[in-house]
């Protein structure tokens, strides 16, 4: 038999590539956008006509190519990204396959015009099916225009398989506001068929969302930060009250790369539970920086699709910082604990449960994601990400006990437990030193304990002894009459006892700092602080001052099992990370940071 292998001819081998690359018109947007974008372009404009079908141009005042970029810009797998595969794991660039002018260039009428700034002119190539048509030098501005012109003329099939131009069109707006946001110093604009769609001037992401978006994003916007050794997650998400039915206005980026991940949506969507109607989606606008030599963006050719080393990981810091970024904008009405309600309330101080019973019982809650999770979950990060060096792994000689490093060092974890300047927590974790503000850490544990139970109202009460009868101003008395029912669920007993006065019978149970009449005037006190100074619902003012007054202070000493406690209680909760007023509840003094100071790094 003779030989019939041979290699394609590359205007056929590209049109093969181009049914991944070139989908719709939309896809030449995203390429040609993609590229002024790693030109370093600070200005780019976006024209397109019938959605894209007949012309979709890109104008950007970029870096532009020389004479012979040009021409090889067109060739399949010719890129300036790359040179080697190890660059694949540190890429900076949105591009690095160089295949999108090719695809694009084989089924499309294409005009190049381009110029570097050290040049005097330019150069226009007009290309139809990877043909060269024209090539000759042109004057033109500093930077690249590409048009492509009748998308799929060279091939029928795939070009009436194109939708309706609304249908194409919202594609091509979703791949303009996907770069327009992840690039908000750049100066961007979208012109279809004549009509000035999108011009949206350089400026920080929120004027950025606010200008794709509209006004009315100014106010439901809420700021997230959370950072790990792993991950730094940033952007904003939208206030739960203005959820919408439909999905759509959900963003989210890894290294300002747009991708498509229904797990990291999911720990998005797990933050604001419990806070949106039914079937209802928030806005979020959510940038993940993670290094790149954790994650493979090689995955699919579109790139919307990517794997990270520690899905997990990831997740559990999203999920934080979106909790987080709700929290501290007050929007945390009753926090639903369900099965959790006990544990978490025989955990305030004086709880007298083992810690082996709390753990079981709040693994055992089937179907949840704790905190405690997370929380575990960022040491094994950190661990991971920065290794003791072999010398670190100290105590060696204690290996006559025949006990390895790290058994030796998870077992100091139980014990070692100090209280510091009668202000802090230290306990040791897995990456250093972690050092807890026991006030500020009471006073979210207390916070999230009584908004649950102003919710379920179920507030434990406990008997006093001798009921203390207190007088109030008019005013407050009439006060305390309307939230008779909420007063009540945080676990006062209260009976009107003539004019202004309350007899108070019974006050909230466990609480280290008793109870009686200087706590009930201090809620009312603090209530009313509040009230002035922050715009709050009522139930989140109430949990709010009373965990101010009732937690315990600095300058309180601690004994061992009541520091076990708050720590216990801390990372039970939903939002450890800050008070209720959002200041740090803890912080990690990180092995390494130790390690650099007797210079052992
Ligand atoms: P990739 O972006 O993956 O490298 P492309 O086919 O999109 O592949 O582009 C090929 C090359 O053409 C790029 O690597 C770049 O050097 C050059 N190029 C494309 N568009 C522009 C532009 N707007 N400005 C400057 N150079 C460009
Ligand atoms: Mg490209």
């Amino acid at each position: 038999m003779s030989d019939i292998i041979q290699l394609l001819p590359d205007s056929i081998a590209n049109q093969i590539a181009a049914g991944e690359v070139v989908q719709r018109p939309a896809s030449a947007v995203k390429e040609l956008m993609e590229n002024a974008i790693d030109a370093g372009a600070t200005t780019i404009q976006v024209i397109v006509k019938e959605a894209g079908k007949t012309l979709v141009q890109v104008i950007d005042n970029g870096m532009g190519m020389s004479e012979t970029d040009a021409r090889m810009s067109l060739e399949r797998h010719a890129t300036s990204k790359i040179r080697k595969a190890e660059d694949l794991f540190t890429l900076h660039t949105k591009g690095f396959r160089g295949e999108a002018l090719a695809s694009i260039a084989a089924v499309s009428q294409m005009e190049m015009r381009t110029r570097p700034a050290d040049e005097e002119l330019g150069t226009c190539l007009v290309v139809e099916g990877s043909e060269v048509k024209k090539q000759e030098p042109v004057a033109c501005e500093k930077g690249t225009s590409i048009s492509v012109k009748n998308l799929f003329y060279n091939i029928p099939a795939r070009r009436n398989f194109l939708k309706s131009n609304p249908v194409e069109l919202k594609h091509v707006i979703d791949e303009f506001q996907r770069l327009a946001l992840a690039h908000h110093d750049i100066v961007f604009s979208f012109i279809q068929t004549d009509e000035v769609v999108y011009d949206l001037p350089a400026g920080r992401l929120s004027q950025r969302i606010v200008n794709i978006f509209g006004k009315s994003y100014q106010e439901q916007l809420a700021a997230c930060q959370e950072e790990t050794n792993l991950v730094k997650v940033t952007g904003y998400v939208g206030k739960p009250d203005f959820a919408r039915k439909t999905r759509g206005e959900q963003f989210l980026f890894v290294n300002n790369r747009f991708i498509r991940s229904n797990y990291l949506h999911h720990a998005v969507m797990s933050a604001f539970e419990n806070l949106l109607p039914e079937n209802s989606f928030p806005f979020y606008v959510l940038f993940i920086e993670i290094d790149p030599r954790h994650i493979d963006v090689n995955v699919h050719p579109t790139k919307t699709e990517i794997k990270f080393d520690d899905e997990r990981a990831i997740y559990a810091v999203v999920r934080a910082a979106v909790r987080q970024a709700i929290g501290s904008h007050n929007l945390t009405p009753g926090i639903d604990f369900n099965a959790d309600v006990n544990i978490i309330s025989k955990l305030t101080l004086g709880a007298s449960q083992s810690n082996d019973v709390y753990f079981e019982e709040r693994f055992s809650t089937p179907g949840r994601s704790t905190n405690q999770e997370h929380w575990e979950k960022l040491y094994e990060q950190s661990k991971n990400f920065a290794p003791p060096p072999p010398e670190a792994q100290v105590l060696r000689f204690e290996s006559s006990v025949n006990k390895s490093s790290e058994d030796l060092a998870a077992s100091q974890e139980e014990k070692v437990l100090v209280q510091l300047h009668l202000r802090y927590i230290m306990r040791q974790v897995r990456s250093g030193l972690m050092i807890v503000d026991q006030q500020l850490a009471h006073e979210r544990i207390l916070y999230e304990k009584f908004l649950n139970q102003l919710k379920n109202k179920s507030a434990e009460s406990q008997q006093d002894l001798f009921p203390q009868a207190v007088t109030l101003s008019a005013s407050d008395f009439a006060l305390v009459l309307e939230m008779e029912q909420e007063i009540a669920a945080l676990g006062f007993r209260l009976d009107v006892f003539g004019k202004n006065t309350l007899l108070i019978n019974g006050v909230p149970a466990n609480l280290p700092t008793g109870g009686g009449k200087s706590l009930f005037e201090g809620l009312i006190e603090q209530f009313k602080i509040n009230q002035s100074d922050l715009s709050i619902p009522l139930k989140e003012n109430l949990a709010r001052s009373l965990a101010k007054r009732a937690g315990i202070r600095a300058g309180q000493k601690l004994v061992k099992e009541e520091m076990q406690a708050i720590i216990d209680g801390l990372f039970a909760c939903s939002t450890s990370n800050y008070s209720p007023d959002g200041l740090p509840t803890f912080f990690i003094f990180e092995l390494r940071k130790i390690e650099s100071y007797f210079n052992r790094q």
